[in-house]
């Protein structure tokens, strides 16, 4: 039990670094086949805590390159893990793209992580913004972020965040998971998502979803204002073009629409 030996060597778990760990086995590989692993598969992990996910995911993997942050873990971990792990001590939001590419060689990858929940958004968009050769990601996120991940247009949960992964890839919550199975158990319920990589990096596309969320209550058009320094003459223009209500805000435009507007602002 790995995380009862960090406990007797003194470790204590870091709230604000997002240690939540899990142990049980169940779970463990079953986030291993929703990440749909093989023995051909280079694996990126976010986050290696005790190394229980790292664990199961190196019995099916090929190569396991495993970023841990604290200081406090490296030690046991450096101990404990398999040959096939290699192990970063560095924060994953200070790694550039051109090391994450030095690292898999070039070759096709897969993020799988039980994310630290502070992070989640910046970790999502540092691999959707970039051209990395990534295959697909599976994280296990807070459930209410999860939910806006897969979330619809013209529903609450709808915003930039679901439409750049809608842009990249085909997305589904593949299972929830009750906060008793962490260790500590943390305020509200987990679910995991897998997201399947289908289209390359569009950065201009991205700038448009950003830009259409700028303020969520204001139409699409102040925003793109602000954001594209357009007047609002020239904007009309183009939603009449379209054939959008003026007065539509970026939560009523599903991807398609999203594109269209893209191709007219570019
Ligand atoms: N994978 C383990 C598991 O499932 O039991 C631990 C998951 S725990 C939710 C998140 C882990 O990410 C912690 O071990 C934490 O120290 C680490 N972490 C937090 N911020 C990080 C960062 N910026 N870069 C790399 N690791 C980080």
């Amino acid at each position: 039990m790995k995380i009862d030996d960090l406990i007797k060597q003194g470790f204590k778990f870091n709230k604000g670094l997002g240690q939540n760990f899990i142990l049980d086995t169940n779970l463990l590989s079953a986030i291993v086949n929703d990440a749909g692993i093989d023995n051909d598969s280079v694996i990126l992990e976010i986050g290696v805590g005790a190394g229980t996910l790292t664990g199961e995911i190196a019995k099916k993997a090929k190569k396991v390159i495993a970023f841990e942050i604290d200081d406090n873990l490296i030690p046991f971990l450096k101990e404990t893990l398999p040959s096939n792990v290699q192990l970063i001590h560095q924060d994953i939001l200070k790694v550039s793209h051109q090391s994450i590419l030095d690292l898999v060689e070039g070759k096709k990858f897969k993020v799988v992580a039980n994310l630290p929940y502070y992070i989640t958004t910046p970790i999502i968009f540092l691999f959707l913004e970039s051209m990395l050769p990534l295959d697909s990601i599976t994280i296990m996120v807070q459930k209410e972020v999860a939910n806006r991940m897969v979330a619809l247009p013209k529903t609450s949960d709808y915003g930039a965040l679901s439409l750049a992964i809608k842009a990249r890839c085909d997305s589904r919550i593949t299972r929830i998971v009750n906060r008793k199975m962490f260790i500590p158990p943390p305020n509200v319920d987990s679910a995991v998502v897998h997201m399947q990589i289908k289209n390359p990096y569009d950065e201009f596309l991205s700038k448009v979803i950003k830009n259409l969320f700028l303020m969520r209550r204001k139409t699409a058009i102040n925003n793109l204002m602000s954001g594209f320094l357009m007047n609002r003459q020239k904007l009309e223009a183009i939603f009449n073009e379209l054939g959008f209500n003026l007065m539509i805000r970026g939560e009523e435009l599903g991807l398609e629409q999203v594109k269209n507007l893209a191709r007219k602002l570019a």
